[in-house]
């Protein structure tokens, strides 16, 4: 099927293109109102005084359930607020290009679920650095940046069942897949525990493939679509090339790059807090009330360093193409893979330069080909 396929041919065609094209524009828009929503959420809160007002509702932030309450709340309301957005963008589009299976309810407790579980942890992170501004006046700044680290390492430690809160896992039950994969494993020298079915099915058209650190090895998830789409030739080069992520540490290089994200935030954070962190009936940096202005500086910066780590991870991706060529030897089989991937996906196989840079971790399928057939020329391998 998808190996024999004309290499000429363009990545989408005709509807399927159509509805990848207007994909990318939606995501656009979506990044754009969030950003809007961002600005208005902040002067609502600071300016219009509901975090002043919200404070003193609940408290007036002088003692521990005081403050524990606000940070609910305002996550709350939080969610709340951004609801039309993710279900417009979530829900009604994913249904609009056939995408997503999931009923309106199934979907909303996933959500809910996973807003849940982000919320308890971002909370719990905020919560420990007003409490290091208020133990540690002068000295807050590398207490909070340890307290950061700590919550990175627990993130790694609890990563498996995050990547398997949405999607379930069980036995892969197919040996010729699990003798590939033990192969590709062997060529790389990376140690491999166990070999697991993605459930993706039921929820997704999508399909995926990952590897996740188990113990002192690594188990792989292959989603049960992605079997039902690809090839298995091309089933190893996308699993070659997470192996090549793995090989590479890219993880802990995107660790280490968030790392220095959050100490640029707090940072900042801090001299907002002593600026604008008055404004609105706000009392500075020990203030719970300062929430909002925490999030609002987030973002901005956060912003502004995604185009970096942007950068820095198409990179990467580039790099894990190349070990997924030198594992396999099969520029064929990768062409395949990924063309098969963009069309599972819906994935704009050339969107304009300038979305590139500024939305996506990962270059663009065109590229991606593109490279790998220079990468075939070089080794003198013929790919059509
Ligand atoms: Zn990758």
């Amino acid at each position: 099927m998808t190996n024999t396929e004309n290499p000429e041919a363009a990545i989408l065609t005709g509807d399927d293109l159509a509805k990848a094209r207007s994909r990318e524009q939606e995501n656009v828009v979506s990044s754009i109102l969030g950003l809007v929503l961002a600005f208005v959420f902040f002067f609502v809160w600071v300016y219009g005084g509901l975090s002043s007002a919200l404070r003193d509702a609940l408290g007036g932030d002088k003692d521990l359930i005081s403050r524990i309450l606000f940070i609910v709340v305002f996550f709350v309301i939080s969610s709340i607020t951004e609801f039309p957005i993710s279900y417009y963008f979530g829900f009604l589009s994913g249904k609009k290009y056939g995408l997503l299976k999931q009923d309106f309810k199934g979907w909303l407790v996933d959500n809910i679920k996973e807003n849940v579980v982000n919320s308890a942890m971002i909370g719990l992170l905020l919560f420990g650095f007003y409490a290091a501004i208020r133990a540690f006046p002068n000295a807050w700044f590398p207490v909070a940046m340890a307290g950061v680290t700590v919550f990175f390492a627990v993130i790694l430690f609890i990563s498996p069942f995050l990547v398997k809160m949405r999607f379930k896992s069980e036995p892969l039950n197919n040996p010729e897949l699990e003798a590939r994969v033990k192969k590709i494993f062997a060529a790389s020298g990376v140690k491999l525990t166990k070999t697991s079915r993605w459930l993706f099915g039921e929820k997704t058209k999508q399909g995926n493939a990952a590897l996740i650190p188990d113990g002192f090895g690594s188990e792989v998830l292959i989603s049960d679509t992605l079997m039902a789409s690809m090839q298995p030739e091309g089933i190893e080069v996308v699993l070659a090339h997470e192996i090549g992520h793995k090989v590479h540490k890219d993880l802990y290089k995107g660790l280490a790059l968030n790392w220095l994200l959050f100490a640029l935030i707090v940072a900042a954070a801090n001299y907002s807090f002593s600026t604008i962190g008055m404004d609105g009936g706000l009392r500075g940096s020990s203030d719970i009330a300062t929430l909002p202005v925490f999030f609002f500086v987030a973002t901005l910066i956060g912003q502004v360093f995604s185009l970096i780590t942007n950068a820095t991870t198409r990179a990467a991706e580039y790099a894990a193409d190349r070990f997924a060529l030198e594992i396999t030897k099969n520029p064929k089989a990768f062409e395949a893979a990924f063309r098969s991937l963009a069309r599972e996906n819906l994935s704009d196989p050339n969107p304009p330069a300038w979305v590139e840079f500024w939305l996506h971790n990962h270059p663009t399928i065109e590229k991606r080909i593109a490279a790998a057939r220079v990468w075939a020329k070089d080794k003198g391998i013929n790919v059509t």
